[in-house]
């Protein structure tokens, strides 16, 4: 295997300079999920071979020793989930302890964060993140993931520990409940905003990215706006 930390391209660098895929595949069943399209694999294959790529660890140990991560932030994971459900995620623990025996930080993507806490929270500290997506849209569209409702209490739990929080707020889905998230969700560091790009939904797009943002604002939040809901925002 080639080095597995790459730097992202087009919209996913947007979220991050250095990344590190886990898996072949995903088992959280997102129906809006992009990634068996990038990798041209079928829905079916996509989710039904979340298996740790072979020789990963072994690979990252090796880039790893080059000394050039010290300081870095890598993301995980752009085209998989590091903590994918029903299965055994010891690769993502073993992949972040060889990480922050690096010195790298680590920026962690999951819609199942409480596994993702209770895998690898002692090894985190305040430059590191725990991170989830919340798109608003109900449990069926994303069937195998924790609840929303799980995802925000434990990363409310993270946030208690001195642990980083953000929310991926990409794909919004229901735009009123990621406002009513902005609102409330004193325990989040960073909110990430970005639209539906693979498939077409009925939104004013302008409309809710001004929302989110005067959101923001008025709650005092960092947040950060991708790129494709920016320029919807730019033309109005
Ligand atoms: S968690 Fe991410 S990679 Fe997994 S199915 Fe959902 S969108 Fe796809």
């Amino acid at each position: 295997m080639k080095d597995p930390i790459y730097e992202p391209k087009g919209r996913a660098a947007e979220y991050a300079d250095l990344a590190l895929n886990l898996y072949t595949g995903c088992t959280n069943g997102c129906t809006y999920c992009y990634a068996p399209g990038v990798l041209r694999r079928s829905r079916e294959d996509f989710a039904g071979n979340a298996v740790p790529r072979k020789g990963i660890l072994e690979a990252l140990e090796r880039q790893l020793l080059s000394g050039e991560f010290a300081g870095k932030t890598v993301h995980l994971c752009f085209t998989c989930d590091p903590f994918p459900s029903g299965v055994d995620t010891q690769v993502a623990r073993d992949a972040i302890e060889l990480l922050k025996g690096a010195d790298a930080n680590v920026q962690i993507l999951t819609k199942n964060p409480s596994i993702a806490a209770h895998s690898c929270a002692c090894l985190l500290g305040e430059k590191d993140s725990i991170g989830t997506t919340i798109t608003g849209a109900p449990q069926l569209v994303e069937p195998n993931a924790e609840p929303s409702e799980l995802r925000l209490s434990a990363l409310e739990a993270v946030h208690d520990l001195g642990i980083g929080t953000w929310i991926s707020c990409e794909p919004i889905i229901d735009p009123e409940a990621i406002y009513e998230l902005i609102s409330t969700c004193d325990f989040v560091d960073l909110f990430k905003f970005g639209k539906l790009n693979y498939a077409t939904i009925d939104l004013d797009w302008a409309h809710v990215g001004k929302r989110v943002e005067r959101l923001c604002r008025e709650h005092d939040r960092c947040y950060m706006i991708k790129d494709s809901l920016r320029k919807e925002m730019d033309a109005r």
